[in-house]
């Protein structure tokens, strides 16, 4: 007994141990793996990026300009960051908030305004 409250004496007097995750966030380590984002203005809809990824976590739509991400899928393997030859996919040292439901991502290209000069 005196050894039991010894060790709750001894923590009504210390800080806690663990942090209160999400109100204070870790700053990430670096080099860590946060999360995968995409420059979707140099993307060309190739599909290299949804055809390497091993957890099926891209999908691609050349005809729409659309790349649909599922984050809570995405492993961080980085394999889309390699396939990628224009650069597009990155990996950031940003780590995802937690969350209730597993929500897409989804980039459109951005709409070509043509100027008209000929007016
Ligand atoms: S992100 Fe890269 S690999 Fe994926 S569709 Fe766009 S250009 Fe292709
Ligand atoms: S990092 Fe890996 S798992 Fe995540 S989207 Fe890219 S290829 Fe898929």
């Amino acid at each position: 007994m005196p050894k039991m409250l010894k060790a709750v004496v001894g923590n009504l007097v210390t800080k806690p141990a663990t942090r209160p995750h999400p109100y204070r966030r870790r700053e990430a380590f670096a080099r860590a793996r946060g999360r995968v984002i995409f420059d979707i203005s140099r993307c060309i809809f190739c599909g290299a990026c949804a055809l390497r990824c091993p957890a099926s976590a891209i999908r691609v739509n050349r005809t729409e300009r659309e790349l649909v991400f599922e984050p809570f899928r995405c492993i961080i393997c980085g394999a889309c960051v390699d396939g990628c030859r224009r650069g597009c996919a990155q990996i950031i040292p940003q780590y995802h908030s937690p969350a209730y439901t597993k929500p897409e991502e989804t980039y459109r290209a951005p709409i070509e305004v043509k100027e008209d000069n000929q007016l």
